[in-house]
């Protein structure tokens, strides 16, 4: 008989030549258990989804709830659907006011392509910028958007009329114009290896987008919902986008995404023409519930207090000559070493010692630490602790 591994290889469609292959079948809080019981701390929550922690109690009741309740009962849009209506109202209620107004969709993606669709729609323009570097998902669109040639030469020709600019850099401001729609920005960028601008860079682009007509669409997919120290990492920053995009974390392991923007420039989607963006399954009632009760849980937890203390403790420890930069903001951090082989070996190695990492897809020297936020001191200093030893070994 075929194991499960075999199975998957066989039968499952593959993403790369060199799976992890790590299987498992329980998930919870920091931990995963794999098929032979062996506990594994988890230092990427799946890519910043489980920022709650693995099957937190209140998410899988509300996820229980809501699929005795209904699942699917209508696509988006016209039925009044009472998880969607309580969870836009909870993500209104901790934003600003002009971003009052949620269309919930399936994935991160989907909300970059439906936030690219409204800015063309509002602003009756056609020209978007994106930065070098960023990554905003893998459909044609958000394909378009991603400013690395490696990942896209493949799957030309892709949308026209996306302009890169050097992300934090002042001058190349000067290239949004009274003809762009929209600036796409990552407020700190991930897959380039945990990027953060300065200050100055984010009042300017606000400013910029501002004088120009230009929708500032900020894309907090990865750091949205707690990761940076904040409820949302434009916080730091003192700017409010046109257009907010969230996924990830929000729906506290359940699938969603969510466009955000002002009831009036999201009306122009309903008209001219009308149903300005379909989907089928965007805000299912029981992701809406789940974020919902993920957000609550956020909130009733505390669970932002201690992100940048804990953040700075790793900061603290990761200290070894063959560690190049710790570099980050709350519980998204990427700690760079020489080069790929080294950052490879290490990140190995600590898998092989129990503890779950990985690399950035602009950036793979660097190892990726974004844990659940619920993650103790002690679970820190434990992580640190089989971190330096790998650093170690791999550069004896
Ligand atoms: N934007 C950013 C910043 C992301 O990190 C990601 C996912 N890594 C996406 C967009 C795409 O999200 P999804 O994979 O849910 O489609």
């Amino acid at each position: 008989m075929l194991t499960q591994r075999q199975l998957f290889l066989q039968h499952n469609a593959q993403t790369t030549l060199a799976p992890l292959l790590l299987e498992f079948n329980k998930a919870r809080g920091m931990y995963l258990y794999d098929t032979e019981g062996r506990k594994y701390m988890d230092l990427i929550a799946g890519i910043g989804v489980s920022n709650v922690g693995h099957c937190h109690p209140a998410v899988v009741s509300a996820v229980q709830q809501q699929a005795e309740n209904y699942m699917h009962i209508m696509v988006y849009g016209e039925f009044v659907q009472s998880p969607q209506v309580n969870f836009a109202k909870a993500l209104a209620d901790v934003l600003p006011i002009t971003l009052n107004c949620t269309y919930f969709v399936n994935s991160g993606t989907e909300a970059v392509e439906g936030a690219m669709k409204l800015a063309k729609r509002y602003t009756n323009r056609s020209e978007i910028i994106s930065c070098k570097n960023s990554y905003h998902g893998s459909t044609q669109g958000a394909l378009s958007l991603m400013g690395n040639e490696e990942f896209k030469q493949a799957y030309r020709p892709l949308l026209p009329g996306i302009k890169f600019i050097q992300y934090n850099d002042l001058a190349d401001l000067d290239l949004i114009t009274t003809r762009t729609a929209a600036v796409f920005i990552e407020t700190i960028q991930g897959e380039a290896g945990i990027r953060i601008a300065d200050q100055a860079y984010y009042e300017a682009l606000r400013t910029k987008c501002t004088a120009t007509g230009t929708l500032l669409v900020l894309d907090e997919i990865q750091c949205g919902f707690g990761r940076t120290g904040k409820l949302f990492g434009f916080e730091h920053f003192h700017i409010v986008p046109d257009i907010l995009l969230l996924a990830k974390g929000i729906g506290g392991g359940m699938p969603i995404g969510a466009f955000i923007s002002s009831k009036e420039i999201m009306a122009s989607l309903a008209e001219n023409p009308i149903l300005g963006h379909i989907t089928t399954f965007g805000g299912h009632p029981v992701s809406c519930a789940a974020g919902l009760a993920t957000l609550e849980t956020i909130l009733a937890e505390n669970m932002v207090a201690e992100v940048s203390e804990k953040g700075l403790y790793f900061k603290k420890l990761l200290q070894h000559p063959a560690i190049k930069e710790v570099r980050g903001i709350g519980l998204m951090m990427a700690i760079e070493f020489e080069n790929f082989e080294v950052n490879k070996k290490i990140i190995d190695g600590c898998i092989e010692d129990g503890l779950i990492s990985d690399w950035f897809l602009h950036c793979s020297n660097a190892m990726r630490i974004a844990p659940p936020l619920i993650i103790t001191y002690e679970e820190i200093e434990e992580a640190c602790n089989i971190i330096l030893e790998n650093v170690t070994k791999a550069t004896a």
